[in-house]
C-alpha cells in the first residue's frame, strides 16, 4: 500500500491546508441553495487528494446520491477530473447521447447530466470543482450557469481566506520557531554569554557562563562584570574596552578572570553594544571563549622550545637569548657578564657502565645542584649532555665569578646518590668575562668552553679564566689533527732511538724508538704533543705500524753488524693495544725483518690495563707468547699498582724519569725507587731507570741494584746513522 506521502499527486495540491468547520458550513449553505435554485438533485464542492477526489460539501436535496467524505479514485473518467484537467468550466446535457461520456461512473448513479466549475487556490494550485448533477437531460442555461460561476467567486474568496491566514500562521510559527532556536542557541551554545543593561548590570547570562565560572546566574543577576576581575588583567585594557563599545564598535581581546572558586581563567571576549530603534545603547552583549586551555598549551609549546625537558633548565636557544640580553645590559650599566662553562668528568663512564637511564638520574640532581649554588636572577642552562653554562650578570670584576665557580664545582665533590650508592663525580669549568673576553653571546661560550677544555687537560675538577693563550692552544691542536691526516704518507716521520745500559757492565744492550715528527706547515713537534691527538684520532694505529716495521727493520741491521743481541723497545699507546690485528701484525713484521721475539720489548703504561677488557690480556699473553718482552712503562706515576705487576706476563719496570730526577736531592724518591727495584726483582723482574742525567744518579742506582739506565747522561735520543756511529765507538 501506498502511503500518501509516497504518491505524486496528479495536481498541485495543497492538500495540508484545513478548511475550518466555519467555512464547511458556509459551502454548505451554497450548495443547499444552488441545489434549490436551479432544481438538481446535486450540488458538490469536491476536493482532490493526491490520487483520489472527495466529495467535501454536498447539498442537503433529494435525492442527492453523493455522501459527504465519499472518495473515488483519479482517472476513471470523472466529470470533474476533466474540468481539473482543462481548468474550464464542463457542460454535458446528457452523457448517454454523448459517446465521450457514455462510460463515465456517475451514470451508474443515474447522474447524465453535468455542468461544473474548477476550484483554486490564490496561488494557483488546484482545490477542486463545483458543481451540479441532474438525473435528466439537462443543458443548464446561461442565468445558472451566471449563478455557478458567482456561488463559485464566493467559495475562492473562502479560499483565499485560508490561504492567507495559513500563511500569516505559517509567518508567525516560523518566527517564534526561530526565536525559541535563537535563545535556544544562545542557552546551549559552547560559548558564554553575558547581556548587561546599558549601565552594564548583568540581565542575563547562559548556561555555559555558569559552567565555566561556577557562579548561578541568580547569583549575577543585576552585578556589574567587574565582580571576575582577577586584577591581573592590565587596566589598560579595561580601558580600551570601555572606549570602544561606548563609542559603538566591537571590542575583541582577552580577559583573564577569576572563577568563583577562586581558579584563574583566560577568555577571550567579543563585546558589542545593542542598540535600540533609536540608536542608543541598550545593552551590552559579551560572548566569551574560554582559551584557558589553548593559553596553557601554548606556554607549553614555548616551554618546550626554551626549556630542556629533562632537567628543566634553559636550553641552548634560551641560553643564547639571556645571554645577549645581560650584554645589552651590561653595556647600558658598564657591568661585566661572567659566563661559566661547566662541563662533568668522565661523564662518558657513567652513561657507559650505569646505563643512560642512570646517567640522566645524575644530570637531574646535577642540575638542582647548580641551581640551588646561584643567586635567584642567575641564568643556570643545560646546553646539552652534561654541558652546564651559569651566567652572572651585573658583576663589578672579573673576580667575582671565581667564588661561583669553586661553590658550584664544591657542589659536584660531594658524592651523588643513585639507587643508594655513592658516586663521587666531578666537573671542570671554564669562565668568560665580558667584555674582555668576548663581545658577542657565542665568541663568549666558545671561550669559557675553551677554558673549561684547559681544566680539563690540567688535571680536571678544577676551573680556569680563559686567556687569549688558550685559543692558540686550541688552534694549534686543531692545526697538528689536521696536519697528522697524510703526513705518514708525506713521510713526515722518522724514529730516534735511545740507547740502554747495562749497569753492571756498562754494555749498550738495546735502545728505545722515539717518534719525531717534522711537518712541512708547523715543523718540529714533540711526540707528547702529537702522540695524544694520535692516539684521540686512532691515528697511532697506522703510525704504530709503521714504527714497529721501521724499527725491527733497523734492529735486524744493528744486530747483523754490532750486537747480536742487541734489543728494541717500542712504545705502544692503548689505542693500538685494542686493535686486532696487532698481533698478527708484528708477528708478520718479525718475520720480515727476519728477528726473533727476543729482539723486542713493548712499553706500555698502566692506563692500558686499567680498562680490564679481555683482549688486552689475551694480547699481552699472545706477545709474551711471542718471546716479546713487555715493559711497564712510567712505573710510579700512575696506580702503580702491584697486582697489574702479579697478573700480567710483564718482564721489565721502567721507572718514571721524574723519580730518577730527584733521587739524589729527594729521600723520599730515593726510598720509593729503591722499593720499586726491590719489589720489582721480588717478582723476577728487571728494572730499568729513564731520564738518567747525572753520575751521582748513575752511581745511586747502581748501588741499588738496578739493572739498566737510559738517559742523557749516556745519550740523547740519536738517528738511526747516528747510532751505528755510536755502536761503534762503544765497541772500541
Ligand atoms: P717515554 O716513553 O717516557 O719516552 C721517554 C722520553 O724521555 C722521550 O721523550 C725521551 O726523549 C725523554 N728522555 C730521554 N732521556 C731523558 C733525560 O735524560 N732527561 C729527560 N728530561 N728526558 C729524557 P720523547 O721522545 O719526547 O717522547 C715522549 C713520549 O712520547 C714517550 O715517553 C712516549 O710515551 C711517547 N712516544 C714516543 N715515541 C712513541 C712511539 O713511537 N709510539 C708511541 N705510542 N708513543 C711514543
Ligand atoms: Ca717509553
Ligand atoms: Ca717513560
Amino acid at each position: 500500500m501506498n502511503t500518501p506521502s509516497e504518491v505524486t499527486p496528479k495536481y498541485p495540491i495543497l492538500d495540508d491546508l484545513s478548511v475550518s468547520h466555519t467555512v464547511l458550513e458556509i459551502w454548505q449553505k451554497t450548495t443547499d441553495i444552488i441545489a434549490d435554485l436551479v432544481n438538481v438533485p446535486a450540488a458538490l464542492i469536491m476536493r482532490v487528494h493526491p490520487d483520489e477526489i472527495e466529495v467535501l460539501v454536498r447539498s442537503d436535496s433529494v435525492g442527492n446520491v453523493y455522501r459527504a467524505g465519499e472518495r473515488a479514485p483519479l482517472n476513471t473518467g470523472l466529470y470533474c477530473e476533466t474540468v481539473m484537467d482543462t481548468l474550464r468550466e464542463l457542460s454535458v446535457p446528457d452523457a448517454l447521447k454523448d459517446p465521450q461520456w457514455n462510460h463515465n461512473p456517475d451514470i451508474k448513479l443515474g447522474m447524465i447530466s453535468y455542468y461544473g466549475l474548477p476550484l483554486t487556490w490564490p496561488s494557483g494550485e488546484i482545490f477542486g470543482t463545483f458543481c451540479i448533477l441532474d438525473i435528466k437531460e439537462n443543458y443548464f442555461y446561461p442565468k445558472y450557469r451566471e449563478l455557478m460561476f458567482r456561488f463559485r467567486d464566493s467559495i475562492k474568496l473562502s479560499l483565499g481566506t485560508i490561504y492567507e491566514n495559513h500563511l500569516n500562521t505559517t509567518e508567525a510559527r516560523q518566527a517564534k520557531e526561530q526565536i525559541r532556536t535563537l535563545s535556544q542557541a544562545v542557552e546551549q551554545s559552547p560559548v558564554s554569554v553575558v547581556i548587561t543593561d546599558a549601565d552594564a548590570n548583568i540581565e542575563y547570562v547562559n548556561r555555559t557562563f555558569e559552567w565555566i565560572t561556577g557562579y548561578e546566574a541568580k547569583e549575577v543577576l543585576g552585578q556589574n562584570p567587574k565582580m571576575f576581575q582577577s586584577g591581573k588583567t592590565p587596566p589598560s585594557v579595561y580601558k580600551d574596552l570601555w572606549e570602544t563599545i561606548i563609542s559603538g564598535d566591537l571590542w575583541k581581546g582577552e580577559l583573564q578572570n577569576r572563577k568563583k572558586s577562586g581558579e584563574l581563567y583566560w577568555e577571550h571576549a567579543h563585546i558589542a553594544p545593542v542598540l535600540d530603534p533609536a540608536g542608543n545603547i541598550c545593552h551590552f552583549l559579551a560572548v566569551k571563549e574560554d582559551v584557558t586551555s589553548q593559553k596553557r598549551q601554548a606556554e607549553r609549546i614555548l616551554h618546550q622550545a626554551l626549556y630542556d625537558p629533562l632537567t628543566n633548565l634553559p636550553n641552548r636557544g634560551l641560553v643564547n637569548d639571556r645571554l645577549e640580553q645581560l650584554l645589552i645590559e651590561a653595556q647600558r650599566s658598564n657591568h661585566l657578564v661572567a659566563v661559566l662553562f661547566l662541563d662533568m668528568d668522565d661523564f662518558k663512564k657513567v652513561n657507559d657502565s650505569l646505563g643512560h637511564e642512570e646517567g640522566d638520574k645524575i644530570l637531574v640532581q646535577a642540575a638542582r645542584r647548580l641551581t640551588g649554588a646561584v643567586r635567584d636572577g642567575d641564568t643556570v642552562g643545560r646546553l646539552g649532555g652534561d654541558e652546564f653554562v651559569v651566567l652572572l650578570g651585573g658583576i663589578n670584576s672579573a673576580s667575582d665569578a671565581g667564588p661561583v665557580a669553586e661553590s658550584l664545582l664544591d657542589r659536584f665533590r660531594r658524592t651523588f646518590q643513585l639507587n643508594g650508592r655513592d658516586l663521587v663525580l666531578t666537573a671542570s669549568l671554564g669562565i668568560a668575562v665580558f667584555p674582555g673576553d668576548g663581545e658577542n653571546a657565542a665568541e663568549l661560550l666558545r671561550n669559557a668552553d675553551t677554558a673549561m677544555y684547559h681544566a680539563k687537560e690540567q688535571g680536571r675538577n678544577t676551573y680556569y679564566y680563559f686567556t687569549k693563550s688558550m685559543n692558540r692552544e686550541v688552534s694549534r691542536r686543531l692545526m697538528i689533527e689536521e696536519q697528522l691526516f697524510g703526513a705518514l704518507a708525506r713521510g713526515e716521520f722518522h724514529l730516534c732511538y735511545q740507547p740502554i745500559m747495562a749497569i753492571q757492565n756498562r754494555d749498550f744492550v738495546g735502545a728505545e724508538a722515539l717518534l719525531r715528527w717534522s711537518n712541512q706547515a708547523i715543523g718540529e713537534i714533540s711526540s707528547d704533543e702529537f702522540i695524544p691527538i694520535a692516539e684521540q684520532t686512532g691515528m697511532i694505529v697506522q703510525i704504530g705500524r709503521y714504527v714497529i716495521t721501521e724499527a725491527l727493520g733497523r734492529a735486524a741491521q744493528w744486530r747483523r753488524n754490532q750486537e747480536k743481541n742487541f734489543k728494541i723497545a717500542i712504545n705502544l699507546s692503548p689505542r693500538q693495544l685494542r686493535d686486532p690485528d696487532l698481533v698478527p701484525f708484528i708477528e708478520d713484521a718479525l718475520q720480515q725483518a727476519g728477528v726473533p721475539g727476543e729482539c723486542l720489548e713493548l712499553e706500555i703504561t698502566e692506563g692500558v690495563l686499567m680498562s680490564g677488557h679481555s683482549y688486552i690480556d689475551q694480547s699481552l699473553t699472545a706477545i709474551g707468547n711471542l718471546g716479546i718482552g713487555i715493559v711497564m712503562d712510567d712505573f710510579g706515576t700512575g696506580y702503580s699498582s702491584l697486582n697489574y705487576l702479579r697478573n700480567y706476563p710483564f718482564d721489565v719496570v721502567k721507572i718514571d724519569r721524574s723519580f730518577i730526577h730527584d733521587i739524589t736531592l729527594n729521600d723520599a724518591d730515593r726510598v720509593l725507587v729503591n722499593a720499586a727495584i726491590s719489589m720489582a726483582h721480588g717478582l723476577g723482574l728487571k728494572v730499568v731507570a729513564e731520564g738518567v742525567e747525572t753520575e751521582d744518579q748513575f752511581v745511586q742506582l747502581s748501588e741499588q741494584g738496578c739493572d739498566f739506565a737510559q738517559g742523557y747522561l749516556l745519550s740523547k735520543p740519536i738517528s738511526a746513522d747516528e747510532m751505528i756511529k755510536f755502536l761503534e765507538t762503544q765497541k772500541n
